[in-house]
């Protein structure tokens, strides 16, 4: 059987509109740097916060002691203990739980117990000679927490508002370090929380703990972040005493970006409109890893109603939100045998779609493509704006080091490849181009909690 020709001209127009032109991205990329500008005025006045972190000083490799992490991200939950050895080494531990999506949406009181629990297991299992008791001294933890909050200084901050899938309601205005540490306190954990840092803070801090040409650190996972050293002059809006360094690190989130330029099609505004955060996080909705399997499902929903992609039913599960999650999206994506079997594969154990022809499997593995593409391509142009606010776009006289992190950019290969060869080959030019590069640090957002717990330690 043969494609069908109605099914082919959707596929052409869907590809039209899924095209970000390199033109379009320079632009976008201009409008996200006066966003970002406009957000260091009054964050009420730009679609992206620009939040102060606190962290004004980062680390330089030489710190030593034994510190703790916690990292509460879209779908992980992470315990650490750190050691720091001085040199840039360090000895790390970690535990990894999958937050229960039950959680996510309960309370706030269920979800911090559930995380003071894991990390009195985590203590209770700790070997006692791991933990030097001097008398007097407590454990210091570093909070990483990957949502947007308002600090007013390195540990508290309130929460502004849920992203990804949280939605405990009952959470947003609340102080998360207050919370975390009555949670603590209830079971009777020895702990200070010392930092309260959002993940892209603390891969910067941990990026630069290994790399002193480390100035930003981007995070393409579930959602879409980044934060970067401002100098603290730039920061017009009131947020305390200007730092001795002169320097500040901002949290961006910049997921939140939003502009008449963004080339939304039908199919964001209808993925938009489906969820509980309707007009915000926009950018991260059309390209980070919660929603670019959602955005491919839809299409070939679409496709299937209007086209009959497979045959002359629309297979339920397909019509299932959500169903078809990105990593499944990036496996079809790296479908290398000519039958495309692992395709096949997936359709059967994910949408429960059975003998799908190979010129239509084709097009499933195109319309991943298309929109892994679109995605790529906008996160370059969103890198393209930091180095701008850098002011590292154009001349480069060092090495420039963006620290980067999150499975979508660590595994998903086509993607991660788009991405970089969009930022060097259209949207940067040759020589800088060279002095530009994107690195991941294994485990860097754990160590920079650590880290960044450590230099505000109460213990000294
Ligand atoms: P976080 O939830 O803290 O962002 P990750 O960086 O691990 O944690 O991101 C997890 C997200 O990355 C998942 O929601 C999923 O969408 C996406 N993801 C996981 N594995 C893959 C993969 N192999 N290919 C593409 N995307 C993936």
């Amino acid at each position: 059987v043969n494609v069908g020709e109605n099914l082919m001209e959707m596929v052409k127009k869907i590809e039209e509109e899924f095209w970000v032109p390199a033109e379009l991205l320079k632009q976008l990329a201009d409008d996200m740097e006066l966003m970002m500008r406009k957000g260091l005025e009054d964050e009420h006045s730009s679609s992206i916060k620009m939040l102060v972190s606190y962290v004004d000083s980062l680390p330089s490799g030489d710190e030593e002691g034994c510190f703790y992490a916690l990292d509460l991200g879209g779908t992980n939950l992470r315990v650490m203990q750190v050691k720091l050895q001085g040199n840039r080494t360090i000895d790390l531990k970690a535990e990894s739980y999958m937050v229960p999506p039950k959680m996510k949406v309960g309370t706030l009181h269920e979800l911090f117990d559930y995380i003071a629990e894991r990390v009195s297991h985590v203590f209770e299992t700790e070997e006692n000679h791991d933990f030097e008791d001097v008398p007097g001294k407590r454990r210091e933890l570093g909070f990483t927490f990957s949502f947007p909050v308002h600090q007013t200084r390195i540990n508290s901050g309130t929460l502004l508002n849920w992203t990804k899938d949280y939605n405990a309601q009952d959470a947003i205005g609340k102080d998360m370090v207050e919370e975390l540490t009555k949670a603590l306190e209830k079971r009777a954990i020895d702990v200070n929380v010392t930092a309260l840092l959002n993940d892209t803070v603390g891969t910067l801090a941990g990026g630069r703990f290994y790399d002193n040409n480390v100035v930003a650190a981007v995070i393409l996972g579930t959602g879409m972040n980044a934060a970067y050293v401002e100098q603290s002059e730039n920061i017009v809006k009131p947020y305390g005493i200007p730092p001795k360094s002169g320097q500040m690190v901002i949290n961006t989130e910049w997921g939140n970006f939003n502009s008449s330029l963004l080339p939304l099609t039908d199919y964001d505004r209808a993925l938009d409109n489906d969820t509980p955060n309707r007009h915000k996080q926009i950018l991260e909705k059309m390209l980070s890893g919660r929603y670019l399997g959602e955005i491919v499902r839809r299409i070939l929903q679409r496709l299937a109603e209007d086209a009959a992609l497979f045959g002359d039913i629309v297979p339920p599960r397909l019509c299932q939100h959500y169903v078809l999650g990105t990593e499944i999206v990036s496996v079809m994506h790296s479908d290398k045998s000519t039958d495309l079997n692992v395709v096949g594969k997936c359709l059967d154990e994910v949408l429960e779609i059975t003998n799908v022809s190979l010129d239509k499997k084709q097009l499933i593995v195109k319309i991943c493509d298309i929109v892994a593409t679109r995605g790529a391509r906008l996160a370059a142009a969103a890198i393209l704006a930091i180095l701008k606010r850098l002011g590292k776009d154009k001349t480069n006289k060092g090495e420039t080091v963006v620290a980067i992190d999150g499975s979508l950019f660590a595994k998903y290969t086509e993607f991660k490849s788009c991405l970089q060869k969009t930022l060097t080959e259209e949207l940067l030019d040759e020589e800088v181009s060279k002095m530009v590069v994107l690195r991941q640090f294994k485990d860097a957002s754990g160590i920079g909690a650590a880290v960044v717990a450590a230099s505000h330690s109460i213990n000294t």
